[in-house]
């Protein structure tokens, strides 16, 4: 995060990569990692050296920008004397705007251009005023597992302060709380106080605003009932909260009417592994909503669900943990080929996603997949959180420009490694 004149942004520098000359790999890893910066960015930053003018790789991704409708600024370094702008004519005939004369060694015209870079950011989101930090959280579960009166047991929770008054923007049919000082909203609370006596009607009702209510939420409490166990219906409900991207944590409920020894999450944890084999990570809670036993375990599993689905993944850590993990396992071969990864980053994205640039996306093997996804886990944790990876392929330009096609490594897994460099962080 960087912030200048009071406006926060993120800055990440793709310039972390070996540039080892004309080496096939090393343009392949330049052009993938310069294709995720522009589908992500909201400006573009090209840098260049005033002193050399434009070499093959700038052209290249001068050619990538152009073909991208993202708004370009230019900044030619080591401007750091008069003398030194002979290239700035070659710089200007790239048809952006007029490029900024900076020298980041001097600090020379870096205030300037930071000015021009907050000018040209758009407008930052308008923050809705009330809930909109808060933690937001949708209950969910069959009829008569115990939503109900789940909601009341931790509303009555002494460590949780209901919101009087109604904020400006907040969504009338939601509950309001700051939990142990934490502002937590419960969405859709109206659609489960609402009861309908047709029962088959209810159930209908019920899952589909529960699947409305989970789009508005950051993480999914599933209720089950301890009495009863896991219905399809139950593992349904699981598989749209991850398949949508949402957190989720097993709430087992009604446990006072199981033996001593089946109340610990423990045990659910054990008899849940089939049923929810889909959602290994998610944690487990047991509580009864009627003794309130466990009740104040409940708030703080989901907050600490959302809290890891937060989690940002250093671009350089993320590539060693994935090199790691394919040095230590490789890739089984297919038909004699084989899966490399030419560069990895984190999405922009609400909920954890990791974006591969592969030789070829049709090498992942299933078992592979969740072979990489736990090494990613072990690293970053994600608690409770689905975590996706999305696979592109690193030479795709092959179907735009045939006869110029940048492969994906040939050689060496090794190829495009991020050499240890953190997006960068500016400010004041
Ligand atoms: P909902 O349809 O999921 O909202 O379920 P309700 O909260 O209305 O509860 C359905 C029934 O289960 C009611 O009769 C509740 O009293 C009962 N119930 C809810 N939680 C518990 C619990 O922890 N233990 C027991 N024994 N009964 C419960």
């Amino acid at each position: 995060m960087a912030e200048w004149r009071g406006r926060e942004f993120t800055i990440v520098d793709t310039a972390g990569l070996d540039m080892d000359g004309g080496k096939n790999e090393s343009r392949a890893a330049i052009e993938a990692q310069t294709k995720v910066a522009i589908q992500e960015a909201d400006l573009i930053v090209l840098l260049l050296d005033v002193r050399e003018g434009l070499t093959p790789i700038d052209r290249e991704i001068v050619h990538l920008l152009r073909r991208s409708s993202r708004r370009v600024l230019v900044a030619a370094n080591k401007a750091d004397s008069p003398n030194d702008r002979h290239f700035a004519h070659e710089i200007t005939e790239l048809g952006f705007d007029e490029p900024s004369l900076v020298s980041a060694q001097h600090g020379l015209g870096v205030g300037d251009f930071l000015d021009r870079v907050v000018e040209a950011l758009p407008a930052a989101a308008e923050e809705p005023e009330g809930d909109s930090k808060a933690d937001r959280l949708a209950i969910m579960g069959r009829p008569n597992v115990g939503k109900s009166s789940l909601l009341n047991a931790l509303l009555g929770d002494e460590r949780a302060l209901v919101s009087p008054l109604p904020g400006t923007t907040r969504d009338p049919v939601d509950t309001e709380l700051v939990y142990d000082g934490i502002p937590v909203v419960l969405v859709d609370t109206a659609g489960i106080r609402r009861k309908s006596s047709a029962r088959d009607r209810l159930e209908q009702y019920s899952l589909m605003r529960g699947i409305h209510a989970m789009e508005r939420a950051d993480a999914v409490l599933l209720v089950i009932e301890a009495s009863t166990g896991v219905l399809a219906q139950d593992q349904h409900v699981a598989g749209y909260a991850l398949e949508a991207g949402k957190g989720l944590v097993i709430v087992v409920n009604k446990i006072d009417l199981v033996e001593p020894a089946q109340r610990k999450p423990a045990h659910w944890r054990t008899v849940l592994t089939r049923s929810f084999k889909f959602a290994p990570f998610a944690p487990i809670v047991t509580v009864s909503a009627l003794t309130k036993e466990s009740i104040g375990s409940v708030i703080p599993a989901a907050l600490e669900v959302v809290g890891q689905r937060r989690i940002k993944m250093p671009p350089n850590e993320l590539n060693k943990v994935l090199r790691q993990a394919f040095t230590e396992h490789p890739p089984p071969s297919f038909k004699g080929r084989r899966l490399r990864l030419g560069y990895a980053t984190q999405a922009a994205s609400e909920s954890p996603t990791v974006v591969m640039f592969v030789n070829d996306v049709g090498l992942l093997h299933f078992s592979y997949r969740r072979y990489l996804e736990k090494a990613i886990r072990d690293r970053f944790g994600l608690h409770g959180n689905p975590l996706k990876l999305v696979l592109r392929a690193a030479s795709d330009r092959r179907t735009s420009a045939p006869g110029r096609a940048l492969r994906a490594g040939p050689t060496s897994p090794r190829s495009g490694e991020v050499k240890g460099r953190p997006p960068r962080v500016a400010g004041r």
